[in-house]
């Protein structure tokens, strides 16, 4: 494995992977349904430039941020692409809306007259998309309140509707529920007058509804994050059979081995008793770089191929790793803490359930000081 001075702890993030995963997941759904792309939190820690970039090349041209933060990084990659904000926007972010032509999410008519008024000052229409909560309890308009609002939305000059959504709360465990919501939203939508309806994107589905897309509705564009980047969701038999494959691979290396006897309480707060006279390797990455505390004493990292006990608490820079018996592991030696390595592998899967985190979490929690590397195939001719 080549590594270079800086490398204590590293992202390895395969851009060849990702564009097979968009194009396993574009397959899957019908031709006509528009893609947008999920690339809030530093597109889930794989980093947003070259992730909109490697998009920009698939011909994907719809991304989805959390904030005008992020969508004005976004809009510096992708000068004509449609950046729609998910958050709700402090009243200070408004301008930003216009200065870098976002399309916004909009749950109630407070936010609607705001936009409408920035319109005004702009001389222009806002783009929104109105967010319908049917079920979620987070952002949007309750559902038997949005003909109101879409109504209102239509007759604002100065505001364009380009879509409706609703996000779902359960996709991945609760189809009846999942269910209900698609119904409260498509009865909401029908109060739209037909001829308004052409042009309009109506989503709902995240990586987890995908489990119960139907060519049928009228969904024309779905959401898609942790999918993209290789992770599913749920265990569900038609997220499984796309085939997505993980994108990212978090390693870090062997800083020290030491051996201590029997019965040597280490770690802060004496966490462990070594059972057996032990050789231990130390690992150059803790909770500083994205390895939760939760880790402590129960996850495991491959070292010397295979996955390894980590031993007492993981500290801001450091994790403890059991590797009595082994002698074929060497100061410097790169270590896997997600991801395959010598024929081993811990999954993300593996990695949150042994810090009881999410996947969404566990790869956006991977910090900056962890160096992300791209690789990408060698294009062959
Ligand atoms: C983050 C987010 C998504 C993407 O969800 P995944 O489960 O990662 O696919 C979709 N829609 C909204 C509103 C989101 O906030």
């Amino acid at each position: 494995m080549k590594t270079d001075l800086r490398h204590r702890a590293w992202a390895e993030i395969d851009l060849s992977a990702f564009e097979r995963n968009l194009g396993k997941i574009k397959a899957a759904l019908p031709e006509r349904v528009r893609y947008i792309a999920v690339v809030k939190a530093d597109a889930y820690g794989h980093g947003m430039p070259q992730i909109v970039s490697r998009l920009l090349q698939c011909e994907v041209d719809c991304f989805a941020v959390a904030n005008v933060y992020e969508a004005a990084d976004v809009r510096e990659i992708g000068p004509g692409a449609e950046i729609l904000v998910l958050g709700a926007l402090l009243p200070e972010e408004l301008e930003h809306v216009a200065a870098y032509d976002l399309t916004v999410a909009v749950s109630n008519a407070d936010e609607l007259a705001r936009l409408a008024q920035l319109g005004e000052r702009h001389g222009r229409k806002i783009p929104i998309h109105i967010k319908v909560d049917t079920g979620m309890g987070r952002l949007g308009i309750w559902h038997e309140q949005a003909p109101a609002l879409i109504g209102q939305a239509l007759n604002t000059p100065q505001i364009e509707l380009r879509g409706l959504f609703t996000h779902f709360s359960a996709a991945e465990s609760d189809p009846d529920f999942t269910r209900l919501q698609r119904e409260r939203f498509l009865k909401a939508l029908e109060t739209v007058p037909e001829e308004r309806r052409t042009g309009l994107l109506i989503h709902a589905d995240n990586s987890g509804g995908l489990e119960s897309f139907s060519q049928n509705q009228p969904f024309n564009a779905v959401r898609i994050g942790l999918l993209q980047y290789g992770h599913k969701p749920g265990p569900g038999a038609f997220l499984s059979s796309i085939g997505t494959e993980p994108v990212l691979s978090f390693r870090a290396r062997v800083g020290l081995i030491k051996e201590l006897p029997a019965g040597t309480d280490i770690s802060y707060g004496r966490t462990h008793t070594l059972v057996r006279d032990s050789r231990l390797a130390v690992i150059t990455a803790g909770y500083g770089d994205g390895l939760p505390t939760s880790a402590s004493g129960r996850g495991k990292i491959i070292v010397g191929g295979g996955a390894r006990p980590i031993l007492g608490r993981v500290t801001m820079d450091q994790t403890i790793v059991d590797i009595t018996g082994m002698d074929n592991v060497k100061v410097g030696d790169a270590v896997t803490l997600i991801g395959r390595q010598d024929g081993a592998e811990i999954t993300v899967e593996q990695f949150c359930a042994d810090t009881e985190c999410i996947a969404w979490e566990a790869l956006c929690t991977i910090t900056k000081r962890v160096k992300r590397i791209y690789r990408t195939a060698r294009v062959t001719t």
